[in-house]
C-alpha cells in the first residue's frame, strides 16, 4: 500500500444552488461544457424537487448516476415499461445506450434531494441496449474501518468490490466519517477523479486542504502509477467520491443526447421525432 502515489487536491470550489422553477432548485457540481476536463464525467447536478419538475424524455450515448440524499423519487423508464421507487441513499445506474425515454418525480406534495451524474459512453458503446442498474441501500457493500464506514456503490474500495456493471470503469463510493478519523482510497493512476462534500468538513489529499459541505475538490493527476486519495474529518464527514477513466474522445453534446459527431446528433433527433428511438 505505501508505494501508492498519494494524490493532491487540484482545486476546490463551492457550488452555487440557483431557483429554476417554483418547484425546482439546482446547483452545478460538474457544470457541463468542461469535457477534457472531467472526461469521462460530462455534468453534475445537485437537484432539490417537488413533482412536476421534469417531465419525460429521452437520453442517448451516456449514463447517468442518480444518488438519492434525502427523499423519495419514483422513476419510470421504457425498458422495463415501469418503473421503480428510490430512496435515501439509494443509486440507479442507467446505460441510456442507443435510447431510453425515462421521467423521475417525487410524489404528490413530497420533495426529493439528489444527485445525478452523466457519464460518457466511448463510441463502441454508445448505442448499445440500455441498462438499468438499482442498488438500493442495503445491498451496497460496506468497507468498514476504525471510525469510518464507506459504501461501495460501483468499484472498489480497499478489499471491498462492487458488483456493479460498469461500460467505463467508475468508482463511486459514500463515506461517512467520524471526526478525527482518516480514510485512504484507492485508485488506478489514470483515473480522473472528484469528491463533493454532503455534510461537515475534512482535510484532502497529500496537500492537506480544507472543505466542507457544498464544496468540491478535484483530484490530482497520479500519471499510471496505482495512487490513493487521504481523507480525514475535521467535523463529522459525509462525502461521494467518483473516478473513472477518461475516454479521450470527441464529444458533441445537445440536450439530453451525448455522441462524437455533429451527424450522430441530428440521427439521435430523428429517431426520436421518428419513432425509431426505443427498442420495440
Ligand atoms: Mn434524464
Amino acid at each position: 500500500m505505501n508505494k501508492l502515489h498519494s494524490r493532491d487536491i487540484q482545486k476546490v470550489w463551492t457550488v452555487q444552488e440557483r431557483k429554476i422553477s417554483a418547484v425546482h432548485r439546482a446547483g452545478a457540481v460538474l457544470e457541463p461544457g468542461n469535457w477534457k476536463d472531467y472526461d469521462p464525467f460530462l455534468l453534475l447536478m445537485e437537484d432539490k424537487f417537488e413533482k412536476g419538475a421534469f417531465d419525460i424524455h429521452p437520453h442517448r450515448g451516456m449514463e447517468t448516476i442518480t444518488y438519492v440524499i434525502d427523499g423519495t423519487i419514483n422513476h419510470y423508464d421504457s425498458v422495463t415499461g415501469e418503473g421503480g421507487k428510490l430512496q435515501s441513499g439509494d443509486f440507479q445506474f442507467m446505460t441510456a445506450g442507443r435510447g431510453v425515454v425515462h421521467n423521475e418525480s417525487p410524489g404528490e406534495g413530497e420533495s426529493v434531494h439528489l444527485l445525478q451524474l452523466w457519464v460518457n459512453l466511448p463510441q463502441k458503446y454508445k448505442m448499445v441496449e440500455p441498462r438499468y442498474q438499482n442498488i438500493h441501500i442495503e445491498d451496497a457493500p460496506i468497507r468498514h474501518e476504525e471510525g469510518a464506514h464507506i459504501r461501495v456503490y460501483s468499484g472498489s474500495s480497499g478489499s471491498v468490490v462492487s458488483n456493479t456493471l460498469n461500460y467505463v470503469p467508475v468508482t463511486f463510493v459514500e463515506m461517512n466519517i467520524e471526526n478525527g478519523a482518516s480514510v485512504i482510497q484507492d485508485l488506478p493512476g489514470n483515473y480522473n477523479g472528484f469528491i463533493y462534500v454532503l455534510e461537515g468538513s475534512g482535510s484532502f489529499g497529500g496537500n492537506n486542504v480544507q472543505a466542507k459541505k457544498g464544496q468540491a475538490l478535484w483530484l490530482g493527476a497520479a500519471g499510471s502509477e496505482p495512487s490513493l486519495i487521504q481523507v480525514t474529518a475535521t467535523d463529522q464527514l459525509r462525502l461521494v467520491l467518483f473516478a473513472g477513466v477518461p475516454l479521450k474522445e470527441p464529444v458533441v453534446a445537445r440536450g439530453p443526447f451525448v455522441m462524437n459527431t455533429e451527424e450522430e446528433i441530428a440521427q439521435a433527433y430523428a429517431d426520436y421525432r421518428n419513432g425509431k428511438f426505443i427498442s420495440q
